[in-house]
């Protein structure tokens, strides 16, 4: 079975995990644009960072046999820092308009701040004028109100609710926002929060249309084999293979396809795996031996 991570911040994790995701089956991953885990002081971070997302990540992915495609956005965090916030919101359109990017995001609320919501609503502005779907990310705390206020903004803007990834649902909010016609998205977490034994049961009682399961893994204490893993439990505890294949690769190719840059012949016909490309004159092998598939040999130089 195929299976797409929606929502991975791949560029924390090590070669070791993109193997053994591709190993799980996973063809594709979409790493949104966040937070370090401590604030940025310039703007100049952010491009860096914007430009390893669209530029070394996408190469290093593929060096795994993984299509890597991204979000790009403010996030809530860093919202707070409004004279920065400024300055990004500026850079922003010029990498909203590179190759292998999927959506505006990942933005929203942290702590429910003016600054956060200033921001949010510009980049939702922003995601309608490029004509991109948005990624929302839920906060934490306060979890139930900031989804509902998220929802409140996109509607009030005049988005369409499939143009709108609600993401970091639970049990709580999942009805509120399929009824309200957005997609749900499902962090799976491997000891707190969501956890996969929740996310059966949630297919179970919800059924698949327009839920979407992403494992959010980063450099925290996350699991980048969440959703092959949500996927055989589900397959497991019988839930049908439809349901199974919709939320663990179908819905975040319908929702974030919407972007026309994500694309199932991407990972259908790929490249074979060359490693002895090189990004920019680097290499993803330390001087290891690198691995070159031998089918395909003629898509090699590509
Ligand atoms: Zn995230």
């Amino acid at each position: 079975m195929k299976i797409i991570d929606p929502h991975i911040h791949v560029s924390a994790r090590t070669t070791d995990d993109y193997e053994a995701m591709a190993a799980a089956g996973i063809v594709a991953v979409i790493e949104p644009a966040f937070w370090l885990g401590q604030p940025r002081t310039s703007v100049g971070t952010f491009q860096d960072y914007y430009s390893s997302l669209v530029g070394f990540e996408r190469f290093r992915a593929a060096q795994f046999g993984i299509r890597h495609y991204c979000t790009i956005g403010l996030n809530s965090k860093e919202a707070n820092n409004v004279p920065l916030a400024e300055e990004v919101m500026e850079i922003l359109p010029l990498y909203l308009a590179k190759e292998g990017v999927v959506a505006v995001g990942e933005i929203g609320f942290d702590d429910m701040t003016d600054a956060e919501e200033r921001f949010l609503r510009e980049q939702i502005i922003l995601a309608q004028q490029v004509e991109l779907p948005v990624m929302i990310h839920t906060p934490h705390r306060n979890k139930k109100q900031g989804t509902q206020r998220s929802m409140d903004i996109a509607e009030e803007l005049g988005v369409p609710p499939h143009m709108v990834v609600i993401d970091h649902n639970n049990e709580e909010t999942v009805q509120e926002v399929l009824d309200r016609g957005f997609w749900a998205a499902f962090t799976i977490y491997p000891k707190t929060k969501m956890g996969n034994e929740r996310m059966v049961e949630v297919v179970r009682k919800f059924g698949s249309e327009r839920i979407i399961v992403d494992s959010s893994a980063d450099w925290g204490v996350s699991d980048p084999l969440a959703v092959p893993k949500t996927a055989k439990l589900m397959i497991d505890r019988g839930i049908p293979q439809k349901d199974v294949e919709l939320t663990c690769y179908g819905n975040a190719l319908a929702a974030y396809g919407q972007s026309g840059q994500f694309n199932e012949e991407d990972w259908l016909n790929p490249p074979a795996i060359d490693q002895r490309n090189l990004f920019s004159g680097n290499s993803v092998l330390r001087g290891q031996e690198p691995r070159v598939d031998t089918n395909d040999s003629e898509q090699l130089i590509s």
